[in-house]
């Protein structure tokens, strides 16, 4: 029997209205003979109030009571979709992340899927009914509650659907697609019809919130298609697959706003034990490298996390420095003659009057850090400059 995975994020499930337009997505792929695994986020900002109230009782409170608390948010949609299934006279049932199978790593606050016992799905699949899992969170080795890091419910999804070997994934959301740029930063973005994995990898690590980066390595894995489409309308959306089929080498824009970098200098020895560290600590940070000096370009929010372990290895470099309270923005594609591609954007951003602090290639395409006053026009002026302004793209048409 064929299985289609369909993934609800936060604004999809919102409220109780909304949880009743969902049952119809999945009754409809249910009438057409598809065996349903729904994997829902948690409704609206429920993950941020969970975190706020956290805040409110401890500064620094453990990863792991964390964790027990975050996880709750998917708990509480699972039981209200599969009543809403069940009011319709479908058989559903709910799964936790650990009743579904899903095995992680240890790490706290930024679980890896390590494994996904499928058993108790396939047997719920096969009684008839739909199985509706708790996005985001797993289990360990250990027994322990672990989630996913931010928006990891895609990933819950492109995981099953791997492990499954589902025929699509659909990851239903609050835009229509996949856009060249974050529309509500650069009004003529367009929706993209097809990426491959490769190009929807790089927009999504460059900072594309619309899919969770780890969830297109799963789907990658077992080239199952993912779709991106709305949730309030019935659009095409985006297709994700193993095919490219674009000609222009340029995809997108993709920026990040709260952006900090910190300076090793004179790093010699250390640097494979600090990126080491970095890594199993699931920290992403990009690294750009000047002759013996390190330049590691990190999240705000992962900031304090990275500056503590580089600060155990401070015998293998002279010293540090950092900057907080940047943005970056970055052109995707493959970029054949980066001297080119740098210097373009060089006299865009001088003709824009936007400093920029550093600008490099990287294995996506080409970045440039620049103020936080200036990242939402330098990403609009890119996105003219590089020819996937809507308008232009029509006119080229024409
Ligand atoms: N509820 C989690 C979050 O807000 C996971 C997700 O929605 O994907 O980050
Ligand atoms: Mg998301």
């Amino acid at each position: 029997m064929s299985i289609i995975v369909q993934k609800f994020g936060g604004t999809s499930v919102g409220s109780t209205d909304r949880i009743k337009r969902m049952v119809f997505n999945v009754l409809k792929e249910k009438e057409k003979g598809h065996d349903v695994v729904v994997v829902v986020s948690a409704m609206n900002k429920t993950t941020d109030t969970l975190v706020k109230l956290a805040g409110e009782l401890s500064t620094e409170p453990s990863k792991r009571e964390m964790d027990m608390l975050l996880s709750t948010g998917e708990q509480v949609t699972i039981a209200l979709l599969t009543m809403a299934l069940e009011h319709q006279g479908v058989e559903a049932v709910s799964l936790t992340g650990r009743q579904a199978g899903i095995r992680t790593d240890g790490v706290f606050g930024n679980a890896k899927i390590t494994s996904i016992d499928t058993h108790r799905i396939k047997t719920e699949l096969s009684d008839g009914r739909i199985v509706v899992v708790a996005g985001f969170q797993g289990i360990t080795k250990g027994g322990e509650v672990t989630t996913l890091g931010r928006g990891g419910s895609d990933t819950t999804a492109a995981a099953l659907a791997s492990a499954l070997k589902a025929v699509r994934c659909d990851i239903y959301t609050d835009v229509d697609g996949v856009y060249t740029s974050d529309p509500r930063v650069v009004p003529l973005a367009s929706k993209i019809d097809t990426l491959s994995y490769e190009e929807m990898l790089r927009l999504a690590t460059m900072g594309a919130g619309v899919l969770h980066p780890r969830a297109i390595k799963h789907a990658r894995e077992h080239h199952v298609p993912l779709v991106v489409c709305s949730s309030l309308n019935e659009g095409r959306g985006t297709l994700i697959s193993g095919k490219t089929h674009r000609n222009a080498s340029i995809v997108g824009v993709a920026h990040q706003e709260d952006i900090s970098v910190l300076t090793i200098f004179d790093c010699q020895g250390g640097e494979s034990l600090i990126l080491y560290d970095l890594d199993s600590h699931h920290i992403e940070t990009e690294i750009v490298k000047y002759g013996e000096n390190l330049v590691l370009i990190v999240k705000e929010q992962d900031f304090q996390a990275v500056k503590r372990i580089v600060e155990q290895y401070n015998q293998a470099y002279s010293h540090i420095e950092q900057r907080e309270d940047l943005s970056k923005v970055s052109v995707i594609g493959r970029i054949n003659s980066s001297h080119e591609v740098k210097e373009k954007v060089t006299n865009v951003f001088h003709d824009y009057h936007i400093s920029k602090v550093s600008i490099w290639e990287s294995s996506v395409g080409l970045s440039a850090l620049v103020e936080k006053r200036d990242v939402e026009k330098a990403a609009r002026v890119l996105h003219m400059h590089f020819g996937l302004d809507y308008i232009e793209t029509k006119r080229a048409v024409l």
